[in-house]
């Protein structure tokens, strides 16, 4: 009894000096692949930096540890980069918004993502209930090939439009269905605002060629993922 009172603690204070220690080590790993990773899109001349684009605000929550991997996976970087055929898409989803709805602007949470974030995502949730949600990094995800974006509207007061759930929400709430949000209204799950606020979203990205992940209703790809692995000629960087 006597050994266990005093072992306690300092099982307890191993276990977190060795937590501290292995965040330490996880993040300035994590740095070190980011920064490898902008180096080489920062020569590409495909791929595009928005991050200073007018009309838009970003905040990426992979860039702090306040995501569902729980960890900063960016470095603390909010630069968002596209490929370039993403990117000119975008400007016309620009373009849609200000003629259409001058009052938003579009709230960017990702874009480009290196493989390793990925990976990190995906062992992050293995074993999980969550593990379905999140992509593999093999072949490659569309925000790999910088061909993907998440994003929402928010107004002239920087306020969020209420689309219903959370960013990386992963239950029914997310879907973008049509059906589905029908049948979530009609239950009155989601209200006729947060319907009508998903499909301003939808009819925005859609006039520059995007196209609806069905399962995430902030999840944009810039065109068919077969195609871009396929035949697009767009390399992993
Ligand atoms: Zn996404």
């Amino acid at each position: 009894m006597h050994n266990l009172v005093w072992r306690e603690p300092l099982v307890s204070k191993v276990l977190f000096f060795s937590l501290i220690i292995f965040n330490i080590a996880f993040t300035q790993t994590a740095c070190q692949l980011y920064h490898q990773w902008v180096q080489k899109i920062e020569k590409l001349d495909s791929w595009v930096e928005i991050t200073s684009w007018p009309n838009i605000s970003i905040h990426v929550p992979y860039a702090t540890p306040d995501n569902f991997a729980k960890v900063d996976m960016y470095c603390g970087s909010q630069r968002v980069f596209l490929h370039e055929m993403a990117a000119n898409q975008f400007k016309t989803s620009l373009k849609w918004l200000s003629e259409n709805h001058p009052d938003l602007h579009f709230h960017i949470w990702d874009g480009g993502r290196p493989l390793y974030a990925q990976e990190i995502m995906r062992s992050q949730v293995r074993g999980t209930p969550l593990a379905p949600f999140v992509s593999s990094p093999k072949p490659g995800g569309m925000h790999n090939y910088g061909m993907a974006i998440d994003l929402t509207l928010k107004n002239k007061d920087g306020e969020f439009l209420d689309m219903g759930s959370h960013f990386d929400d992963f239950s029914i709430k997310a879907s973008a269905r049509w059906a589905v949000e029908d049948s979530l209204l009609e239950a009155g799950e989601l209200t006729s605002e947060q319907v009508e606020n998903r499909r301003i979203l939808r009819q925005a990205m859609r006039a520059g060629g995007f196209i609806q992940l069905p399962s995430e209703w902030w999840h944009f790809n810039a065109a068919l993922s077969g195609w871009v692995r396929d035949s697009s000629g767009i390399q992993l960087p």
